[in-house]
């Protein structure tokens, strides 16, 4: 990593006080909150059931009952509603419950949740509205749930510093899920293809469920390994990296923030290793679905003792302490599910007791998405 770190010391982490913003009852801001997230996703899914073939992706589709879902988006309008005409009587907040309301009375215009379901035109590019809408509703309740009740810091209030910044890439990273997988799947097809071999992928299936899940854990995880290494020991590659370490307040939005070059190339590598293993499709939801858990969980603000797992499992502390600006941390942890080749490479960094004190880079980097988006290759950055 190219850039210089700050005194090692453990202190306590300095959280400024935002307590005149944290959510309180009766001052508006939760149902403000609420109306107008939920009409938003209301209208966005209104829009998804509208045009299905340019807003919604196949793979998901399949995966979900859509009209079940227009019982969940029922719900989500008239909780909408509900909140925003709160805003009103509290008097407080109104803007938030304005656009709620707002929102929720554009997506009954547009049909509501009475739109019919049915088979979808194919279309091979498509944005993944609904990948996102599903994501974040899911997300943001497990992960806020799991961070009120375990929290690491305490103080820290859901709209931190940046969180606006960070939303802006979760919903960038997964409205492109159909590109991303349309690419990573062409570059295995022209890259890797010819290194599939049908002796090992037949070994591989006769094994039981929990070993083929075990053997992609760590076949993923070697390779993302090696890359992420990467991205910290060749400069130009940090100067793309370094978007996502400059995070400084770690939440379950925080790990969103990746360069959009890195969303590409971590999606690439990642499939790799799965392609050319070609375990059983059981023991690869498994994976996929441990790995989305765990690349969520790692950025969170939890802290949750998990004992001996700790040692087995990469782990939030494990994670934040890659993300620490302090200089015994800095380089260290790369790992993404397991620790053990950070303990094989020696690149292992994990205090019994203490939590990291900083987090982001020093110096640091721009702080809006355009800025970030263009800072790999702007001229100032060179080291
Ligand atoms: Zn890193
Ligand atoms: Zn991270």
């Amino acid at each position: 990593m190219r850039f210089e770190s700050e005194g090692y010391e453990y202190k306590k982490r300095v959280t400024p006080d935002l307590s005149d913003k944290a959510f309180r009852i009766g001052d508006g801001r939760i149902s403000g909150y609420l109306s107008m997230f939920l009409g938003i996703i209301s209208l966005l899914a209104v829009l998804a059931y509208q045009y299905p073939s340019y807003l919604t992706t196949a793979d998901l589709r399949a995966a979900y009952d859509a009209e079940f879902l227009q019982d969940v988006l029922m719900y989500c309008m008239w909780i909408s509603l509900g909140f925003g005409l709160l805003t009103f009587i509290l008097n407080k907040r109104k803007r938030m419950g304005a656009t709620g309301v707002l929102c929720t009375l554009l997506a009954f215009a547009l049909g509501g949740y009475h739109i019919p379901t049915g088979p979808v035109e194919p279309s091979q590019l498509s944005f993944g509205l609904d990948w996102l809408l599903l994501a974040f509703v899911a997300s943001a309740a497990v992960f806020i749930f799991i961070e009120k009740v375990f929290p690491k810091y305490r103080e820290q209030i859901i709209t931190r510093p940046e969180w606006k910044l960070d939303m802006i890439y979760f919903i960038v990273n997964h409205l492109l899920i159909t590109v991303l997988l349309l690419v990573a799947n062409y570059f295995f097809t022209k890259v890797f293809s010819w290194a599939i071999s049908a002796d090992l992928q037949a070994f591989v299936q006769s094994q039981p469920l929990w070993l083929q899940v075990i053997m992609l854990v760590l076949a993923a995880d070697f390779v993302l390994y090696w890359s992420h290494r990467l991205y910290h020991e060749v400069p130009s590659l940090w100067n793309i990296h370094a978007v996502h370490h400059s995070v400084e307040y770690m939440d379950w939005l925080a790990g969103s923030r990746n360069h959009i070059v890195q969303t590409f190339s971590d999606r690439i590598i990642a499939i790799v290793p799965l392609y050319l293993i070609g375990p059983d499709k059981a023991a690869l939801d498994i994976y996929v679905s441990f790995a989305a858990f765990q690349a969520v969980y790692v950025h969170a603000n939890v802290n949750i003792p998990l004992g001996p797992l700790q040692y087995i499992l990469v782990t939030p502390k494990f994670h934040h302490w890659h993300h620490s600006s302090q200089k015994p941390a800095i380089d260290t942890n790369y790992s993404v599910h397991t620790p053990l080749f950070d303990k094989l490479f020696n690149t292992y960094h994990m205090p019994k007791e203490h939590w990291p004190s900083h987090y982001g880079t020093v110096p640091r980097i721009p702080r809006t998405f355009f800025q970030q988006l263009f800072y790999p290759f702007s001229k100032g950055n060179k080291k």
